[in-house]
């Protein structure tokens, strides 16, 4: 099933975790619609931009699968909200940084993740944030800071 031209709901359920420990992974019709807006909101938008393929490495998550995962209890990634992804050939500060502070997207939140891959997320449930964060582990825990300008590069502690 499309999600939109250049998105599969596949893509969006597919993960490594729920298939080697058998958890389920099936979004009911409110959440595939969420992800319907995501992709047509924020990750089209981003694939017409850089004009090359997203790749999306975590998208919808049931409980099961973002509690194994060891995500945030209130994950948007269990709303159909969030998707983490890359882009072919371009490094996550330079995809982090057009979401963010040039493309005008509406997003809700924008994660850059440890200068590995950019989280983001579009909400219908309220009006979206616009909220730039980077993660950072501290003793052992992920904390996030907001960014209020685009990031140099990604090898930021
Ligand atoms: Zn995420």
């Amino acid at each position: 099933m499309k999600l939109s031209p250049h998105f599969t709901l596949a893509e969006f359920t597919r993960s490594e975790t729920a298939a080697r420990r058998g958890l389920p992974n099936q979004p009911g019709n409110l959440h595939i619609s969420r992800m319907r807006a995501l992709c047509v909101q924020i990750l089209e938008p981003v694939r017409e931009h850089f004009s090359v393929p997203v790749t999306v490495i975590s998208g919808y998550r049931s409980q099961q699968v973002n509690r194994a995962v060891g995500g945030s209890q209130t994950s948007q990634h269990m709303q159909g909200e969030a998707a983490d992804v890359t882009v072919w050939g371009y490094g996550v500060a330079d995809v982090y940084n057009w979401i963010a502070f040039y493309s005008g997207l509406d997003y809700d939140q924008i994660i850059h993740e440890f200068g590995s891959w950019v989280h983001v997320s579009f909400t219908e449930r309220r009006p979206n944030r616009n909220m730039a964060l980077r993660a950072y582990r501290h003793n052992g825990t992920t904390r996030y800071a907001r960014v209020y300008e685009p990031l140099d590069r990604d090898d930021i502690a």
